[in-house]
Protein backbone atom coordinates (compact mmCIF):
# COMPACT_ATOMS: atom_id res chain seq x y z
CA UNK A 1 0.00 0.00 0.00
CA UNK A 2 1.54 3.30 -0.88
CA UNK A 3 2.63 5.63 1.40
CA UNK A 4 2.89 3.46 4.29
CA UNK A 5 6.70 2.50 3.85
CA UNK A 6 7.48 5.97 3.99
CA UNK A 7 6.38 6.94 7.21
CA UNK A 8 8.12 3.91 8.85
CA UNK A 9 10.96 5.23 7.63
CA UNK A 10 10.12 8.62 8.51
CA UNK A 11 10.10 7.37 12.02
CA UNK A 12 13.02 5.17 11.88
CA UNK A 13 15.03 7.91 10.73
CA UNK A 14 13.64 9.90 13.80
CA UNK A 15 14.81 7.66 16.01
CA UNK A 16 18.43 7.95 14.88
CA UNK A 17 19.56 11.50 15.87
CA UNK A 18 16.75 11.34 18.79
CA UNK A 19 16.86 11.60 22.95
CA UNK A 20 18.34 8.39 24.05
CA UNK A 21 15.58 7.94 26.53
CA UNK A 22 12.74 7.92 23.55
CA UNK A 23 14.58 6.07 21.39
CA UNK A 24 14.39 3.47 24.10
CA UNK A 25 10.83 3.66 24.61
CA UNK A 26 10.04 3.66 21.22
CA UNK A 27 12.01 0.56 20.60
CA UNK A 28 10.15 -0.96 23.56
CA UNK A 29 6.93 -0.32 21.69
CA UNK A 30 8.41 -0.47 17.98
CA UNK A 31 4.61 -1.58 16.54
CA UNK A 32 3.24 1.05 18.28
CA UNK A 33 5.41 3.51 17.37
CA UNK A 34 4.78 2.27 13.53
CA UNK A 35 1.20 2.51 13.76
CA UNK A 36 1.70 5.88 15.34
CA UNK A 37 3.58 6.91 11.96
CA UNK A 38 0.40 6.39 9.91
CA UNK A 39 -0.95 9.07 11.84
CA UNK A 40 -4.77 9.49 11.44
CA UNK A 41 -4.61 7.95 8.43
CA UNK A 42 -6.51 4.16 9.87
CA UNK A 43 -9.42 6.01 10.00
CA UNK A 44 -9.55 6.41 6.29
CA UNK A 45 -9.52 2.92 5.77
CA UNK A 46 -13.35 2.55 8.23
CA UNK A 47 -15.39 0.69 5.05
CA UNK A 48 -12.62 1.04 2.63
CA UNK A 49 -14.87 -0.94 0.35
CA UNK A 50 -16.58 1.99 -1.77
CA UNK A 51 -19.49 0.56 -1.25
CA UNK A 52 -19.47 0.27 2.30
CA UNK A 53 -21.91 2.85 3.81
CA UNK A 54 -21.04 5.40 6.69
CA UNK A 55 -18.03 7.31 6.17
CA UNK A 56 -17.87 9.93 9.10
CA UNK A 57 -14.64 8.60 10.68
CA UNK A 58 -13.21 9.23 7.18
CA UNK A 59 -14.24 12.52 7.45
CA UNK A 60 -13.43 12.57 11.06
CA UNK A 61 -9.91 11.44 9.67
CA UNK A 62 -9.91 14.86 7.18
CA UNK A 63 -10.28 17.29 9.85
CA UNK A 64 -7.91 16.16 11.90
CA UNK A 65 -5.46 15.65 9.02
CA UNK A 66 -6.52 19.89 8.29
CA UNK A 67 -7.96 21.03 11.12
CA UNK A 68 -6.53 22.71 14.21
CA UNK A 69 -3.31 20.00 13.49
CA UNK A 70 -1.50 22.50 16.65
CA UNK A 71 -4.63 22.13 19.28
CA UNK A 72 -4.69 18.57 18.59
CA UNK A 73 -0.98 17.88 19.55
CA UNK A 74 -1.06 20.28 22.07
CA UNK A 75 -4.41 18.36 24.28
CA UNK A 76 -2.37 15.23 23.52
CA UNK A 77 0.56 16.49 25.16
CA UNK A 78 -1.52 17.92 28.27
CA UNK A 79 -3.02 14.19 28.31
CA UNK A 80 0.22 13.12 28.21
CA UNK A 81 1.48 15.29 31.03
CA UNK A 82 -1.68 14.35 33.67
CA UNK A 83 -1.96 10.82 32.89
CA UNK A 84 1.83 9.28 32.34
CA UNK A 85 2.32 6.32 30.23
CA UNK A 86 5.03 5.36 27.95
CA UNK A 87 2.43 4.03 25.33
CA UNK A 88 0.59 6.93 24.82
CA UNK A 89 3.59 8.81 24.42
CA UNK A 90 5.08 6.79 22.46
CA UNK A 91 2.01 6.95 19.95
CA UNK A 92 1.78 10.76 20.00
CA UNK A 93 5.42 10.57 18.86
CA UNK A 94 4.62 8.89 16.05
CA UNK A 95 1.71 10.64 15.25
CA UNK A 96 4.27 13.58 15.32
CA UNK A 97 6.61 11.96 12.65
CA UNK A 98 3.22 11.91 10.47
CA UNK A 99 2.18 15.46 10.70
CA UNK A 100 5.84 17.09 10.28
CA UNK A 101 6.51 14.46 6.82
CA UNK A 102 3.50 15.10 5.41
CA UNK A 103 3.11 18.92 5.96
CA UNK A 104 6.69 19.29 4.57
CA UNK A 105 5.92 16.79 1.76
CA UNK A 106 2.68 17.27 0.49
CA UNK A 107 2.72 20.67 -0.97
CA UNK A 108 5.70 18.79 -3.53
CA UNK A 109 3.27 15.30 -3.93
CA UNK A 110 0.18 17.80 -4.48
CA UNK A 111 1.94 19.73 -7.29
CA UNK A 112 3.42 16.40 -9.21
CA UNK A 113 0.38 14.64 -8.41
CA UNK A 114 -2.46 17.22 -8.93
CA UNK A 115 -5.72 17.28 -6.92
CA UNK A 116 -8.92 15.43 -8.58
CA UNK A 117 -12.10 17.71 -7.86
CA UNK A 118 -14.15 15.33 -10.35
CA UNK A 119 -16.06 18.89 -11.89
CA UNK A 120 -13.75 19.91 -14.25
CA UNK A 121 -13.03 18.38 -18.15
CA UNK A 122 -10.21 15.88 -18.29
CA UNK A 123 -9.50 15.64 -14.41
CA UNK A 124 -10.61 12.06 -14.26
CA UNK A 125 -7.34 11.04 -15.26
CA UNK A 126 -6.06 12.32 -12.20
CA UNK A 127 -8.21 9.61 -9.83
CA UNK A 128 -6.06 8.28 -7.58
CA UNK A 129 -2.86 10.63 -8.97
CA UNK A 130 -1.58 10.77 -5.57
CA UNK A 131 -2.02 7.71 -4.72
CA UNK A 132 0.06 6.90 -7.62
CA UNK A 133 3.08 9.28 -6.71
CA UNK A 134 3.39 8.33 -3.37
CA UNK A 135 3.79 4.24 -4.39
CA UNK A 136 6.45 5.16 -6.45
CA UNK A 137 7.81 7.25 -3.49
CA UNK A 138 7.56 4.37 -1.36
CA UNK A 139 9.10 2.02 -3.12
CA UNK A 140 12.24 4.15 -4.56
CA UNK A 141 12.84 5.10 -0.45
CA UNK A 142 11.92 0.93 0.75
CA UNK A 143 14.51 0.32 -1.66
CA UNK A 144 16.84 2.71 -0.76
CA UNK A 145 16.94 2.70 2.96
CA UNK A 146 15.79 -0.79 3.66
CA UNK A 147 17.08 -2.66 0.45
CA UNK A 148 13.63 -4.35 -0.30
CA UNK A 149 10.92 -4.39 -2.44
CA UNK A 150 7.61 -3.51 -1.31
CA UNK A 151 5.66 -5.80 -3.25
CA UNK A 152 7.17 -9.25 -1.65
CA UNK A 153 7.11 -7.41 2.28
CA UNK A 154 3.52 -7.58 3.71
CA UNK A 155 3.40 -3.88 5.43
CA UNK A 156 0.48 -4.75 7.65
CA UNK A 157 2.92 -6.69 10.16
CA UNK A 158 5.17 -3.74 10.61
CA UNK A 159 1.92 -2.26 12.17
CA UNK A 160 -0.21 -5.12 13.72
CA UNK A 161 -1.07 -4.54 17.27
CA UNK A 162 -3.16 -7.46 17.99
CA UNK A 163 -7.30 -7.76 17.83
CA UNK A 164 -7.67 -4.16 18.90
CA UNK A 165 -5.87 -0.59 19.77
CA UNK A 166 -3.90 -0.96 23.28
CA UNK A 167 -6.55 0.72 25.75
CA UNK A 168 -4.12 3.85 26.38
CA UNK A 169 -4.14 4.90 22.44
CA UNK A 170 -8.15 4.82 22.68
CA UNK A 171 -8.59 6.68 26.09
CA UNK A 172 -6.00 9.31 24.36
CA UNK A 173 -8.62 9.89 21.36
CA UNK A 174 -11.80 9.38 23.54
CA UNK A 175 -10.46 12.34 25.62
CA UNK A 176 -9.03 14.63 23.20
CA UNK A 177 -10.91 14.41 20.00
CA UNK A 178 -14.33 16.06 21.53
CA UNK A 179 -12.14 18.90 23.38
CA UNK A 180 -9.94 19.53 19.48
CA UNK A 181 -13.64 19.21 17.77
CA UNK A 182 -16.86 18.78 20.13
CA UNK A 183 -19.20 17.11 21.97
CA UNK A 184 -20.39 16.14 18.22
CA UNK A 185 -17.68 13.34 17.41
CA UNK A 186 -17.45 11.93 20.94
CA UNK A 187 -18.95 9.02 19.23
CA UNK A 188 -16.69 8.70 16.48
CA UNK A 189 -14.00 9.00 18.95
CA UNK A 190 -14.98 5.67 21.30
CA UNK A 191 -13.67 2.45 20.89
CA UNK A 192 -16.08 0.68 18.25
CA UNK A 193 -15.04 3.41 15.09
CA UNK A 194 -11.51 3.35 16.78
CA UNK A 195 -10.96 -0.43 16.86
CA UNK A 196 -13.07 -0.78 13.30
CA UNK A 197 -10.66 1.68 11.82
CA UNK A 198 -7.77 0.17 12.81
CA UNK A 199 -8.90 -3.98 11.79
CA UNK A 200 -9.95 -2.19 8.43
CA UNK A 201 -6.44 -0.96 7.81
CA UNK A 202 -5.08 -4.29 8.64
CA UNK A 203 -7.40 -6.18 6.38
CA UNK A 204 -7.09 -3.74 3.70
CA UNK A 205 -3.45 -3.72 3.68
CA UNK A 206 -3.46 -7.61 3.94
CA UNK A 207 -5.61 -7.42 -0.01
CA UNK A 208 -3.46 -4.84 -1.09
CA UNK A 209 -0.30 -7.51 -0.37
CA UNK A 210 -0.16 -9.09 -3.87
CA UNK A 211 3.33 -10.58 -4.21
CA UNK A 212 2.50 -12.01 -7.28
CA UNK A 213 1.08 -8.86 -9.46
CA UNK A 214 -2.39 -11.01 -10.04
CA UNK A 215 -4.24 -8.70 -8.27
CA UNK A 216 -2.99 -5.52 -9.84
CA UNK A 217 -3.64 -7.40 -12.83
CA UNK A 218 -7.30 -7.76 -12.41
CA UNK A 219 -7.76 -4.33 -10.99
CA UNK A 220 -6.20 -3.06 -14.42
CA UNK A 221 -8.86 -5.42 -16.23
CA UNK A 222 -11.54 -3.84 -13.72
CA UNK A 223 -10.76 -0.58 -14.48
CA UNK A 224 -10.85 -0.83 -18.20
CA UNK A 225 -14.21 -2.18 -18.12
CA UNK A 226 -15.69 0.28 -15.25
CA UNK A 227 -18.28 2.58 -16.39
CA UNK A 228 -16.74 4.78 -13.23
CA UNK A 229 -12.91 6.11 -13.19
CA UNK A 230 -11.33 4.33 -10.30
CA UNK A 231 -8.20 3.71 -11.02
CA UNK A 232 -8.36 0.54 -8.91
CA UNK A 233 -5.13 -0.33 -10.00
CA UNK A 234 -2.94 2.27 -8.22
CA UNK A 235 -4.12 0.71 -4.93
CA UNK A 236 -1.48 -1.90 -5.68
CA UNK A 237 2.59 -1.57 -6.46
CA UNK A 238 3.02 -1.86 -9.53
CA UNK A 239 7.00 -2.90 -11.43
CA UNK A 240 9.31 -0.15 -9.96
CA UNK A 241 9.85 2.70 -12.60
CA UNK A 242 13.56 2.79 -14.26
CA UNK A 243 14.04 6.28 -13.78
CA UNK A 244 12.15 7.95 -10.62
CA UNK A 245 13.94 11.68 -11.41
CA UNK A 246 10.17 13.22 -12.00
CA UNK A 247 8.90 12.18 -8.68
CA UNK A 248 12.13 12.61 -6.70
CA UNK A 249 13.62 16.19 -8.18
CA UNK A 250 17.11 15.15 -7.57
CA UNK A 251 17.80 17.97 -10.20
CA UNK A 252 16.21 20.11 -7.91
CA UNK A 253 14.02 21.56 -10.85
CA UNK A 254 12.14 24.48 -9.70
CA UNK A 255 8.14 23.73 -8.34
CA UNK A 256 5.71 25.68 -6.78
CA UNK A 257 3.45 25.88 -3.98
CA UNK A 258 -0.02 24.35 -5.21
CA UNK A 259 -1.68 27.75 -4.11
CA UNK A 260 0.66 30.27 -4.63
CA UNK A 261 2.76 30.19 -8.16
CA UNK A 262 4.81 33.05 -6.85
CA UNK A 263 6.33 30.62 -3.97
CA UNK A 264 8.97 29.08 -5.88
CA UNK A 265 10.48 25.70 -4.44
CA UNK A 266 14.23 23.73 -5.74
CA UNK A 267 13.78 21.41 -3.39
CA UNK A 268 13.61 17.64 -3.74
CA UNK A 269 11.81 15.25 -2.31
CA UNK A 270 14.77 13.43 -0.31
CA UNK A 271 15.05 17.40 0.69
CA UNK A 272 11.56 17.33 2.32
CA UNK A 273 12.07 14.13 3.76
CA UNK A 274 15.36 15.05 5.32
CA UNK A 275 13.07 18.53 6.52
CA UNK A 276 10.55 16.45 7.54
CA UNK A 277 12.81 14.03 9.96
CA UNK A 278 14.53 17.32 11.46
CA UNK A 279 11.66 19.04 12.52
CA UNK A 280 10.17 15.96 14.08
CA UNK A 281 13.06 14.94 16.58
CA UNK A 282 13.10 19.10 17.15
CA UNK A 283 9.29 18.53 17.98
CA UNK A 284 10.02 15.84 20.24
CA UNK A 285 12.61 16.81 22.26
CA UNK A 286 10.67 19.87 23.10
CA UNK A 287 7.36 17.89 23.61
CA UNK A 288 9.08 15.61 26.05
CA UNK A 289 10.58 18.70 28.29
CA UNK A 290 6.63 19.95 27.89
CA UNK A 291 5.54 16.12 30.04
CA UNK A 292 8.21 16.32 32.10
CA UNK A 293 7.38 19.84 33.38
CA UNK A 294 10.55 21.23 32.16
CA UNK A 295 8.34 23.41 29.18
CA UNK A 296 5.64 25.48 29.47
CA UNK A 297 2.34 25.98 27.70
CA UNK A 298 3.07 29.35 26.42
CA UNK A 299 6.35 27.42 25.08
CA UNK A 300 4.72 24.73 22.80
CA UNK A 301 1.75 26.94 21.86
CA UNK A 302 4.60 29.12 19.99
CA UNK A 303 6.43 26.08 18.50
CA UNK A 304 2.54 23.72 17.73
CA UNK A 305 0.68 25.68 15.69
CA UNK A 306 -2.08 24.83 13.00
CA UNK A 307 -0.25 23.70 10.53
CA UNK A 308 -2.36 21.44 8.22
CA UNK A 309 -1.09 18.09 6.79
CA UNK A 310 -1.88 19.00 3.42
CA UNK A 311 -0.98 22.50 2.56
CA UNK A 312 1.83 22.61 4.49
CA UNK A 313 0.43 26.23 5.54
CA UNK A 314 -1.63 27.49 8.59
CA UNK A 315 -4.83 26.33 8.61
CA UNK A 316 -7.09 29.73 8.61
CA UNK A 317 -5.28 30.13 4.80
CA UNK A 318 -7.92 28.84 2.98
CA UNK A 319 -6.34 29.21 -0.42
CA UNK A 320 -7.35 26.78 -2.58
CA UNK A 321 -4.38 24.51 -4.02
CA UNK A 322 -5.01 24.84 -7.93
CA UNK A 323 -1.32 25.55 -9.40
CA UNK A 324 0.13 21.76 -10.36
CA UNK A 325 1.92 20.39 -12.82
CA UNK A 326 1.35 16.56 -13.23
CA UNK A 327 4.44 14.06 -13.53
CA UNK A 328 1.95 11.23 -14.46
CA UNK A 329 0.55 11.42 -18.00
ZN1 LIG B 1 -1.98 11.21 6.78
Amino acid sequence: MPDVWTHLICGREVLKPVREDFREMARREMKLFNFGCQGPDFLFYYNFLPWAGDKRAVALGNRIHHESCGLFFRECLKYARTSPGEKSLVYIMGLMCHWCLDRAAHPYINYISGICRGDRPGEEKLVNNHKRVEAVIDSVLAKRFLNIDVRKVPVHREISLGDNLPPEVQALYSHVLPLVFGADCTSLAGAVVLNKSYRDMLAALRVLHDPRGVKRLAASLYDLVSPRVANMRYYFYGTPVSDPEAYLNEGNRPWCHPMDPGEVHHESFPDLFRRGVGETVEMINLSLRFVRGEAGEAEIGEKITDISHSTGKIHSDEREMVHFVPVLP
